[in-house]
This record gives C-alpha cells, sequence and structure tokens, in this order.
C-alpha cells in the first residue's frame, strides 16, 4: 500500500523534495501523495516534522 500524508500535515513542503518519484503534491490544505506512483521507500515519513505521512 503507499504512504498516506495524514491530516496532521502543515504543508511545511519538505516532504516534496525527498520523494524519488515525485508522488508528492500540494492539495488543499495540505500535501497529498499520489498512491499509483508512490514506492513506499518512507523518505517523506523520516524527514515530517509531525510524523504526518503514514503506510495506508
Ligand atoms: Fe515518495 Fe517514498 Fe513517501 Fe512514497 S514513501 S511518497 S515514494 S517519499
Ligand atoms: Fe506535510 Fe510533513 Fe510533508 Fe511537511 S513534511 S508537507 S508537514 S507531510
Amino acid at each position: 500500500m503507499a504512504y498516506q500524508i495524514s491530516d496532521e500535515c502543515i504543508a511545511c513542503g519538505a516532504c516534496e523534495a525527498e520523494c524519488p518519484v515525485n508522488a508528492i503534491s500540494e492539495g488543499d490544505g495540505k500535501y497529498v501523495i499520489d498512491a499509483d506512483t508512490c514506492i513506499e521507500c518512507g523518505a517523506c515519513a523520516g524527514v515530517c516534522p509531525v510524523s504526518a505521512p503514514h503506510e495506508a
């Protein structure tokens, strides 16, 4: 399963640059992960200050 970003996201943008497959983009009030593109590497979870990205 792809990673998902929870509502804890503060839209800091840190995860977007870390994603090796560019699966993360800015959504409405928070960042979102394209489930079809995510390869479940966990890099986004590693850089997020509020631990918003999690395995679905
Ligand atoms: Fe990108 Fe990896 Fe996060 Fe998936 S788990 S969104 S591939 S950084
Ligand atoms: Fe949201 Fe965390 Fe990504 Fe920042 S690093 S945009 S808080 S999910």
